[in-house]
């Protein structure tokens, strides 16, 4: 708008000034302007109010001395109905100080009579500063639509997000209120979206979220009431809902049927099956934030049993409520970047030099202080998480390979654990090679799998595993001694190292037996011609008995806790130091 009327429109110009000739004069300095000039003459403060009140205008041009009117009056009004419009003050005699005092009272420039050639640039940098300030104001509405759209608008998909929902909601619940109805809150889950995220892509997990709410828009009385309350998380609520419940069944059933087709996106297909949650107003609640909290909790339930669906019942226990609050956490900390990785060393036996570093990954939850993976990782594997935060695990370790490769020589390799939900996904090897896509030198990333994962799916694995290695990636079995491995299948796996268990290095020396068991897996290990590592050393005398069982490696609180690695590059580097000043017969650091 504002750039048509400075293409087309003439400048609206009002003219404070009592005499014709001066009025000429004025004109004839502005006559050279590029735009054409509208001109409205007044010279009473009658006029002047009225001409104010009559339409907007975009400069004034007033004489300081009238018969009937002062330029400092004029001015005054001028202000009194426009803040901004620009404002020049013309005067034959004029002094300095009522110039000032002019602009201190908020004329944006003065002219004298005598250099009237100073009138057409002033006038043309005011119009010019007055518009890109009212565009800077345009521009600040703008922004605040779009703060505004931010507050009820998923950014991703367009859809309402949870505010919005709830706003909606109110509404709808005051409504039912005053007539005495009941209405269904459902949420739905959608099964694998993370998982779809985590392979081919946030946006892609967008853009089926997309699909799958224009499905359950076709379905109901209220398309303007989805919402997505969270990544996987859709929402809609249905009135009309009586004793019997069977618009919510009715509903239900039209979704199983819309989501039995699968969704397509750049020509793969995807399915995706919705648990519903379901909480009733009144019954279940009769606030908002409550009804949505329940019908969260019983598509949660729904979603960890398998149901189609669930209706919302007191016996979802705060249990339930507790695990739905860490599970929703998780899914935001990776946004939040709340993971950390933790790097602790393996020695080899005997010199202890620093042979590798195992990550540990940790939550640092702002609610919930440092959280252990012992804790959360169950529950990234059953929401599928685990799939997008494992291709981050194996990421921020092969970034912080690279940064200690700038700080240190001779850089060790790390070692990530990988779980089920990660091994077991088909596009677990393009997972890792994109990971390791970024390291310039040949990756210096292994994996370590549990025992017992291997041998569920023997020949899966070992056909995946001999592709991993492939792009340069060792594999050591982890957790080793719990897995009851059959030999045959240990001498097929393409792997290069056994980890024993923490429970049996802990264990070797006071149970009986306990030392004859290690050394067995030490000489199996040897025999398959694989590295044996210990896992949890803990003491001296356990290190020592290591040494003779002829174990290649440990790892463990006696040698060195998992610690960030800003620490551990410290160490690494000091572990370099050493390396160049010993001689390369001599043991760098002698075994505690
Ligand atoms: P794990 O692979 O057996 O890792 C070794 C665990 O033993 C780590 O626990 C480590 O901190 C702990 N540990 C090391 N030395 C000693 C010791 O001398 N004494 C004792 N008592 N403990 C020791 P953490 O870090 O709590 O990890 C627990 C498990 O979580 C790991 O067991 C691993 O299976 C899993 N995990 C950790 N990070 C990741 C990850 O990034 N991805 C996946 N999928 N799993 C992970
Ligand atoms: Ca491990
Ligand atoms: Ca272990």
């Amino acid at each position: 708008m504002i750039d048509d009327s400075s293409m087309t429109a003439p400048v609206q110009m009002l003219l404070v000034e009592d005499s014709q000739d001066d009025s000429l004069l004025i004109m004839h300095r502005l006559r050279s302007n590029e735009e054409p000039i509208a001109m409205t003459r007044v010279d009473t403060a009658f006029a002047l109010e009225e001409a104010l009140e009559a339409k907007a205008w975009d400069i004034v041009v007033s004489d300081y001395h009238l018969p009937m009117l002062s330029g400092l009056a004029a001015l005054e009004i001028v202000r009194r109905h426009d803040a901004e419009i620009p404002f020049i003050l013309v005067s034959a005699t004029v002094g300095e100080e009522v110039a000032v005092d002019a602009m201190r009272s908020g004329a944006n420039d003065y002219v004298m009579k005598n250099k009237l050639a100073r009138l057409l640039p002033a006038f043309q940098r005011e119009l010019r500063e007055s518009r890109s300030r009212r565009a800077g104001r345009v521009e600040r509405d703008a922004q605040r639509s779009r703060i505004d759209r931010l507050a009820h608008f998923d950014l991703a998909t367009g859809l309402a997000n949870r505010a919005s929902f709830e706003e909606n909601l109110a509404v709808l619940v005051q409504d039912a209120a005053a007539k005495g109805a009941m209405l269904a809150v459902v949420v739905m889950q959608l099964d694998r979206h993370a998982t779809i995220s985590g392979v081919a892509g946030r946006h892609a997990g967008d853009e089926i979220v997309v699909q799958a709410a224009a499905r359950v828009a076709s379905l109901t009385h209220e398309p303007a009431a989805i919402a997505r309350l969270d990544a996987d998380l859709l929402a809609v609520v249905i009135r009309r809902v009586d004793a019997n419940r069977e618009a919510v069944y009715a509903f239900q059933q039209r979704m199983s049927i819309a989501f039995r087709a699968a969704f397509v996106l750049s020509a793969c297909e995807y399915r995706l099956t919705p648990s519903l949650g379901i909480a009733i107003y009144p019954d279940d609640g009769t606030e908002v934030q409550i009804l949505v909290r329940n019908a969260e909790a019983a598509a949660a339930r729904a979603h960890a049993g398998s149901d189609p669906y669930l209706f919302y019942s007191r016996q979802m226990t705060v249990r339930d409520a507790e695990r739905l609050a860490l599970e929703n956490r998780l899914r935001h900390a990776l946004d939040r970047d709340e993971f950390v990785l933790h790097y602790q060393p393996k020695v080899g036996i005997p010199d202890g030099r620093i042979a590798g570093f195992e990550a540990l990954i940790r939550w640092q939850s702002p609610e919930l202080g440092l959280v252990h993976p012992d804790q959360f990782i169950p529950v990234l594997e059953e929401t599928g998480l685990i799939v997008e935060v494992g291709a981050w695990v194996l990421r921020q370790a092969a970034l912080d390979h690279r940064r200690w490769c700038e700080r240190a020589a001779n850089v060790p390799r790390i070692a990530v654990n990988v779980s089920v939900g990660q091994l077991r996904h088909r596009d677990f090897m393009s997972i890792v090679a994109e990971a390791l896509a970024g390291t310039r030198a040949s990756p210096a990333i292994d994996l370590e799998i549990t025992e017992s994962l291997l041998m569920e799916n023997i020949e899966e694995s070992i056909a995946k595993l001999a592709a991993i290695r492939e792009l340069g990636v060792g594999i050591s079995i982890d957790d080793f001694g719990t897995g009851h491995s059959s030999l045959a299948y240990l001498a097929r796996l393409p792997v290069s190292a056994l980890k024993i268990e923490r429970l049996f290095i802990a264990t070797m020396l006071t149970d009986p037996g306990g030392r004859k068991l290690v050394a067995t897996m030490i000489d199996l290990a040897h025999s398959l011609g694989l590295k044996a590592i210990a896992e949890g050393v803990e003491t001296a005398q356990q290190a020592e008995a290591l040494r003779r069982l002829g174990c290649d490696e440990m790892q463990g609180y006696l040698v060195g806790r998992p610690a960030p690695w800003q620490e551990t590059a410290t160490l690494l580097a000091a572990d370099g130091v050493r390396r160049r000043e010993v001689s390369p017969v001599a043991p760098s650091r002698a075994l505690p």
